[in-house]
């Protein structure tokens, strides 16, 4: 299924299998996340299609139907789970793992062609990991609404200690595992989820938030405030980086705390300079391949719940206007 143009649906299109080489790695895809971040691929609001047509799909997971004579470790017929940020640089991000902050249009589905499509090429089988034991439609969907949210839950980890407050704004995909990881790597602080729809707020209080926040209902920076004996929270994660969710981010924040930014609508902070707070603010950018090999474990573990409604080629576009409408839960 191919882009063929900005704001156009995608196209059922036949293509040639990839041949692979060296440590390259052919995957048959038998999973494939349909994500927020195509909308603004596809939309153009995020401008990096290299040309078309051109097949998107960055959280991909399948079986190895191929291996290059330089691949080890992996043969046919492996099940794998395909870390996404790739890169061709090294450097020290790199080299640290950090492939995912080297090179945006290296990137599979976004500058590489993707996993909406029978077969995936991809470039080093060193961005595979064991899928085994793992639903793949379950473990494509790991790749980046899992692993974003467990990067930047972890980025937290310094500001929180038992007692604090952790506020998960925006509870889709990424803001539904965000929640499970507060709960496994934080128990020790209280989670609130923060949303504009309750029936996303009820699936965050089944993972286990200990409040919920309807933001379109209740103004969200004197609740959280009223919930914290006035002190505001220490971690703030914004799932949505739309202007009004980073302004109320940012004011709930309380000393020493720190706000998250993952969402890519695009919104602009007002960060106003004084002494009084030490309140961070930063951003955070997918996930490195440890982070992933982290995430795998705890689904492995039966520790994260995946929810995906599964859908086959011919229902992507539909399921693409309903995931833009916030149809999708
Ligand atoms: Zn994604």
């Amino acid at each position: 299924m191919q882009m063929v143009d900005y704001n156009k649906p995608l196209e059922m299109k036949q293509v040639p299998v990839p041949g692979v080489l060296g440590e390259e790695v052919l995957v048959k895809i038998q999973g494939s996340g349909l994500c927020h971040s195509d909308l603004h691929l596809m939309d153009g609001s995020i401008k990096i299609i290299p040309s078309f047509p051109f097949t998107l799909g960055h959280e991909n997971a399948g079986i190895i139907e191929e291996v290059g004579e330089k691949v080890s470790g992996f043969k046919k017929g492996d099940p794998v789970v395909v870390y996404g940020g790739w890169s061709r640089k090294f450097d020290r991000f790199s080299l640290t793992g950090q492939e995912q902050l080297t090179s945006i249009q290296d990137w599979v589905g976004i500058g590489q062609p993707g996993g909406y499509a029978e077969y995936l090429k991809v470039p080093t089988f060193r961005y595979l990991l064991p899928g085994d034991g793992l639903d793949p439609v379950d473990s494509a969907v790991l790749t980046d609404a899992g692993l974003t949210p467990y990067r930047a839950m972890k980025k937290l980890l310094p500001n929180l200690y038992p007692g604090s407050t952790v506020v998960i704004i925006g509870c889709g995909g990424l803001g539904q595992f965000g929640v499970q990881y507060a709960k496994i790597l934080t128990p020790y602080a209280r989670t609130i989820a923060v949303d504009v729809d309750d029936s996303k707020l009820s699936i965050a209080k089944e993972l286990g938030a200990d409040a919920i926040i309807n933001s379109k209902k209740e103004d969200v920076v004197a609740k959280v405030k009223e919930l914290t004996d006035n002190e505001g929270a220490q971690g703030m994660v914004d799932f949505v980086g739309a202007d009004a969710t980073l302004a109320q981010a940012y004011s709930m924040g309380g000393r020493q705390s720190k706000l998250v930014v993952v969402g890519l609508a695009g919104g602009t902070l007002k960060f106003t300079a004084g002494l009084v707070n030490e309140l961070e603010v930063t951003t955070s950018n997918w996930g490195s391949i440890s982070e992933l090999s982290e995430v795998i474990s705890l689904a492995k573990m039966g520790r994260i719940r995946t929810r995906a409604k599964r859908i086959g080629f011919d229902e992507m576009n539909k399921t693409f206007e309903e995931l833009a409408a916030g149809k999708i839960e």
